[in-house]
């Protein structure tokens, strides 16, 4: 920490201290120290860089890709070429992933360490709402805080599987050879895209649901597209199961048991992929000390981002129930213009929440889905269109997906929006600078889009939506 700060108020050391320098709480240092604060920022990880850039996104995206372009060159039979076998050397698909990971989280170390705060290299635990005892001694106070600590692997409940052995996400993310087999518990976006990359390095894999349908905040559609898309690549996909259990048969062997149909099955495998989910990680931040409610782990906050502890702010993964970037950036941004505001505060608005799986085909929505306009009783229009249907999908020979939007039946306003095909995480974000302005359909319907590219595939149902509402 080099020289100490000095508050202005010299009960605390600091105006503000954020714990946990990932993505939720560097968003909140930086704007704090921008507007003058003095701040610190208390992380105890050994790697800073927080999960999104070392475990998270950054990793499972670089290897995704390299999968993509092998899944590419091996079917370039369609466009007319002769690619053969597409070999590939597993060690170096790994190398160039640990390159880009190790690139981006200097570049956040550097941001860290800039100067704008201090960065305090321990593990914080309140004492009371004012006060965090550090792992190496020391106590420092604060007037606010900002937690953003992040989440970890949910504690596994399937029986003997400790024993068997298991990989999680880490472990699967730096592996030195593709297992021959795996076995993923867990059919989330988590289970689904290292699922899909191993099995495109030749692992043999069954991915093993518990809910009767993959992906399931998703709506039922846009998840069969995937299940079908994973089948046809070979991949062994169960829903609707019951896991019994777990256990090794041998050094390289390991046998999962579950009730699937009615039936009890069993499928072996060289390695069980663990993709059950996260939880927060608040356990053992000493919150009850702090007056800090939790709800199932998840940080109690209010739209302020305002935690049952009034100098108390939360963000991130922490305080669940979504476990995406920029909305951890977004909370983070919130939490510290709420320190810093007064009267004019800030709020989470989660309308135009967007959900990525980078599975091939993508899937990729923002705003309301179908299930959840239902489940909350709004009233809707909704019209598709598919990708086998549309030029330039044509032309890439895409043979599943489709996109959707919801609108209001009165208005037009486009209220969600639905992407299940080739680059669904780049396509849905035209809906949302849509949903943003809150444009009708009738309005997207308008705007000019460039012939051919998949963009424009939005143009037919906002067309038959405009014309639905006009009726
Ligand atoms: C495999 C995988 C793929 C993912 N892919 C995507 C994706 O494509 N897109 C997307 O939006 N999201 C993705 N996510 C989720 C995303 O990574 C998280 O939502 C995001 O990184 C959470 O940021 P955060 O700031 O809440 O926590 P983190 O980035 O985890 O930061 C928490 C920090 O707090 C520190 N800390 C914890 N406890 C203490 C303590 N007591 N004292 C001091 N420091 C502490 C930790 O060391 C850590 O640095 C993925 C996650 C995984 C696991």
């Amino acid at each position: 920490m080099g020289k100490r700060n000095v508050s202005a108020d010299a009960r605390f050391d600091f105006d503000s201290i954020v714990i946990g320098g990932g993505s939720g709480g560097y968003a909140a240092a930086r704007t704090l120290a921008a507007a003058g604060q003095r701040v610190a920022v208390i992380d105890g990880a050994e790697t800073l860089g927080g999960l999104c850039i070392l475990r998270g996104c950054m990793p499972s995206k670089a290897l995704l890709y390299a999968a993509e372009v092998r899944h590419l060159a091996r079917h370039g039979v369609t466009w007319g070429l002769r690619p053969g076998k597409v070999g590939f050397d597993f060690a170096s698909v790994m190398r160039r992933k640990d390159e880009m990971i190790r690139n981006f989280a200097e570049y956040r170390q550097g941001q860290l360490a800039d100067g704008r705060f201090s960065l305090v290299r321990a593990h914080a635990q309140f004492l009371d709402a004012h006060t965090v005892q550090l792992n190496d001694g020391r106590k420092l106070r604060a007037r606010n805080f900002v937690i953003a600590t992040g989440s970890v692997v949910r504690p596994n409940p399937v029986p003997g599987l400790d024993a068997a052995g298991y990989i999680t996400s880490d472990e699967a993310l730096e592996l030195k050879r593709a297992p021959k087999s795996l076995i993923v518990l867990g059919g989330g976006a988590i289970g689904i895209e290292l699922a899909q990359f191993y099995q495109r390095f030749d692992t043999r894999v069954t991915l093993i649901q518990r809910s009767e349908h993959l992906l399931r905040e998703f709506d039922h559609d846009a998840a069969d597209v995937v299940t079908a898309s994973l089948r046809a690549e070979g991949m062994e996909v169960f829903t609707g199961t019951h896991l019994v259990g777990a256990e090794r048969l041998g050094p390289k062997r390991k046998r999962i048991v579950f009730q699937h149909g009615g039936k009890e099955r069993r499928v072996e495998a060289e390695e069980i992929l663990f993709a059950l989910g996260r939880i927060p990680n608040t356990a053992k931040l000493g919150l009850a000390n702090a007056g800090v409610a939790t709800e199932h782990g998840c940080i109690t906050t209010d739209a302020d981002m305002r935690t049952t502890a009034r100098n108390i702010f939360a963000a991130g993964d922490c305080t669940g129930p979504h476990e995406i970037v920029h909305i951890a950036i977004q909370q983070g941004e919130v939490a510290a213009k709420n320190i810093l505001a007064g009267r004019r505060r800030a709020k989470i608005d989660y309308r135009l929440l967007i959900n990525v799986v980078f599975s091939d085909p993508q899937v990729a929505t923002v705003g309301l889905t179908e299930h959840e306009a239902k489940r909350r009783g709004i009233k809707f229009l909704t019209a598709s269109y598919p990708f086998n249907d549309h030029g330039k999908s044509m032309i890439m020979d895409v043979q599943h997906g489709f996109v959707k939007l919801i609108a209001d039946p009165r208005t037009g306003e486009i209220l969600g929006g639905a992407c299940v095909g080739p680059h669904g995480g780049e396509l849905i974000h035209e809906v949302v600078v849509a949903m943003a302005k809150r444009m009708t359909a009738a309005e997207l319907a308008a705007t000019p889009h460039y012939h051919p590219t998949l963009a424009e595939i939005w143009t037919y149902p906002a067309e038959e939506l405009a014309e639905q509402v006009a009726r």
